[in-house]
């Protein structure tokens, strides 16, 4: 069979959340359903929210059956028994949950196997004077329990201001929240594992409160992890291109188009998002809010516009 160079189209898929908003629709143009709707998950093969395919050769099949059925035409060389990545747009109107995710190895034997969840977050949007959570104060494991039973929440979360374009990586092990008035690009592994420290005591729409995992943090917490003092991105941008992250887990790069330009491509795919702009990928036109998946195949993607796009890989 010979090897798809077709960039891959896919549905995405729109998640309810209780701090969610509207600003998928109002931002972006996704047409959404009613409600606070908190996450898109854009380029996704996660149970939770698998996205359909559009259009091209493989029309209809689930991200994860192209990945099962067609691996060694689209991904070739790629390893591992599920799509690696989930790219996902998080409108948060309203704080989310101090939180924190497993790695690899306690999500494998707490989890029935699953991935941990190592995350970052380019901030595409925020309110003036918006904030984030990244790592907290506490030392270790018995400092902070004690913490969290007194209640002493602003003492103990390292919480700091953020602007559009600051990026953020979050180990496993990192205590985090995504605050009020903030929209997010998340590149993450693909995995929905999340420990919630705490919950802020508000009820969700039944009136009931969402289940914390405190014995669950307190193992995972990595006690000894630093904490940022702005996300400001200090990577060197070299022809139009910045290296925000690069770990085990994926690679993830701020490309600036203006004019035409040719990206190389050296994985076994690149998901694409346009965070700004429009222009044309491969010769199809795109605009702000598209995401797709270029598969192993197209080794120099070609651009054109003026756009921004985040391109993340393994
Ligand atoms: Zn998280």
């Amino acid at each position: 069979m010979s090897e798809s160079n077709e960039l891959i189209h896919l549905q995405p898929v729109f998640h309810e959340m209780l701090w969610g908003g509207r600003r998928l629709e109002t931002v972006f143009g996704y047409q959404i359903p009613d409600g606070p709707i908190g996450e898109c998950w854009a380029i996704s093969a996660h149970p939770h929210g698998d996205c359909r395919i559009e259009g091209g050769r493989f029309d209809g099949l689930l991200l994860s059956e192209l990945w099962d059925q067609h691996r060694d035409e689209v991904f070739p060389g790629a390893c591992g028994d599920r799509f690696p990545l989930l790219v996902k747009v998080i409108d948060a109107a309203q704080d989310l949950s101090i939180q924190v995710h497993p790695d690899d190895a306690y999500a494998a034997e707490h989890e029935n196997g699953s991935l941990g969840k190592r995350e970052c977050w380019y901030v595409l949007d925020c309110d003036e004077g918006a904030t984030i959570i990244v790592n907290q104060n506490a030392r270790s494991r018995e400092e902070f329990a004690h913490m969290v039973e007194e209640g002493r929440w602003s003492e103990l979360l390292h919480e700091l201001p953020i602007h559009p374009g600051d990026f953020f990586q979050i180990n496993p092990g990192t205590v985090h929240a995504i605050k009020a008035g903030t929209l997010i690009l998340e590149v993450q592994q693909s995995s929905d594992i999340t420990y919630r420290v705490y919950d802020y005591d508000r009820p969700d729409k039944n009136g009931n409160l969402r289940e914390l995992h405190l014995q669950q943090s307190l193992d995972v917490i990595d006690y000894d992890a630093p904490a940022p003092d702005s996300g400001a991105v200090q990577a060197p941008e070299v022809d139009g291109v910045c290296v925000l992250e690069e770990n085990d887990s994926y690679t993830v790069e701020r490309v600036r188009v203006s004019g035409a330009k040719t990206q190389r491509n050296e994985s076994p795919f690149l998901c694409v998002s346009v965070i700004s702009g429009e222009g044309t990928i491969c010769g199809e036109a795109v605009e702000k809010g598209v995401h797709l998946i270029a598969p192993a195949a197209v080794r120099e993607l070609a651009l054109d516009g003026e756009m921004e796009l985040i391109v993340s890989h393994v």
